[in-house]
C-alpha cells in the first residue's frame, strides 16, 4: 500500500505515518527526517537544505523529489509506503506520479489531516522528538513516562530547531500558499479523505486504519 499523509505543521503527519508503519509493516518516509539527518551529518544536501529550514521555507522542489525517486526506489519500497511531508507542492506531486507511473506504480490512498489553526501552534512549540528513534511527543499532550526520555527506546528527546514560534508562524504561512492547490490534486483522484486531526491521537488512528481497511 502506497500512502500519502497531508496536512499543516503540527496536524499529526508523523505520529499517524508511525502508527500505520507499525500495523502494515511498510516504510514511513519523512522528507523533514531525511533533511534534518543531511544537516546533522554535514552533507552537501544538508548544507543546501539548511537555510531554508531554519526559516521555515520549503527546500527547492528539485531537491526533495530527487531524495524521493531515490528513496522509494529502495528495495524495502516494493510493498508500499508512507510519504509524510511529501508533496507539499503539486510540482511534486506531479512529479511523484510521473515516478510512479514508470515504476507502473499508484498511490493508494491519500490521508489530509485537518485541525483548526488555534491547536496547532501549542502542539508545535510542545513538540519533542527522539534523537535516536524519531518518535513524537508533547510535553502536555502526549508526554513521555519519564520527561526528556523516549518510551521506546530510551533516547533523549529534543525539540527541532524549526518548532520556535517565528519560524512556526512562517511554515503556516509556506502551507497555506500551497495546500488549496494540492488538495485539488488528489481529490479529483477518488483516493483522498480528510480526517478529523483534531480528535485524541488514538481515535484519529483508528478512523485512518478503519478507512485503509474499508478501502
Ligand atoms: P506533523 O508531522 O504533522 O508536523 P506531529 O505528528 O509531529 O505533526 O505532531 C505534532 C505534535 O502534536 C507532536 O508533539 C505530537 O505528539 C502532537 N500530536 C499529534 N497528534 C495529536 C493529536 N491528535 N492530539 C494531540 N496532540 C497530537
Ligand atoms: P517537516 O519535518 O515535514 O515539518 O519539514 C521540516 C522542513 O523541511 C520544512 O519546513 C521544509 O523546510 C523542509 N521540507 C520537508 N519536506 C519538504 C518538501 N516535501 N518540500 C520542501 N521542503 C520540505
Amino acid at each position: 500500500m502506497r500512502l500519502i499523509m497531508l496536512g499543516p505543521p503540527g496536524a499529526g503527519k508523523g505520529t499517524q505515518a508511525k502508527i500505520i508503519t507499525e500495523r502494515y509493516g511498510i516504510p514511513q518516509i519523512s522528507t523533514g527526517d531525511i533533511l534534518r539527518q543531511a544537516i546533522k551529518d554535514k552533507t552537501p544536501l544538508g548544507e543546501k537544505a539548511k537555510r531554508y529550514m531554519d526559516a521555515g521555507d520549503l527546500v527547492p522542489d528539485d531537491v526533495v523529489i530527487g531524495i524521493i525517486n531515490e528513496r522509494i526506489s529502495q528495495p524495502d519500497c516494493a510493498g508500499g509506503f508512507i510519504l509524510d511531508g511529501f508533496p507539499r507542492t503539486v510540482a511534486q506531486a506531479e512529479a511523484l506520479c510521473e515516478s510512479l507511473g514508470l515504476m507502473d506504480a499508484q498511490i493508494d490512498f491519500v490521508v489530509d489531516l485537518n485541525v483548526d489553526a488555534k491547536f496547532l501552534l501549542a502542539r508545535l512549540t510542545g513538540r519533542r522528538v527522539c534523537r535516536n528513534c524519531g518518535q513524537m511527543y508533547h510535553v502536555e499532550m502526549n508526554p513521555p513516562r519519564s520527561s526528556g526520555v523516549c518510551d521506546k527506546c530510551g533516547g533523549e528527546l529534543y525539540q527541532r530547531d524549526d518548532d520556535r514560534e517565528e519560524t512556526i508562524l512562517r511554515r503556516f504561512d509556506v502551507y497555506s500558499q500551497q495546500a488549496q492547490a494540492l488538495k485539488t490534486f488528489y481529490e479529483a483522484s477518488g483516493r483522498y479523505k480528510v480526517f478529523d486531526g483534531a480528535a485524541p491521537i488514538a481515535e484519529v488512528s483508528v478512523q485512518i486504519l478503519s478507512a485503509l481497511e474499508g478501502r
